[in-house]
């Protein structure tokens, strides 16, 4: 009967820790860097973002219209 009793036990601490990982987002949600667009303000995954001259856009248009 202990033996059954530490079985459990042992189910239910390796069920919580699958649990407990399942919680946690992806690495690439996590790692995924906001970056602020410099020409109108609106925040964007920096993986979409538009690098110029040290600046960033979160579209072609606005690097240019920035750029006038
Ligand atoms: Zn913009």
């Amino acid at each position: 009967m202990a033996k059954l009793i530490l079985l459990a036990v042992v189910f239910y601490i390796l069920y919580s820790l699958v649990k407990k990982q399942k919680a946690v987002p992806p690495p690439a949600m996590r790692e995924e860097e906001m970056v602020r667009c410099a020409h109108c303000g609106i925040h964007l995954p920096r993986s979409e973002c538009i690098l110029s001259g040290g600046e960033i856009f979160c579209s072609d248009e606005h690097r240019r219209l920035h750029r006038k």
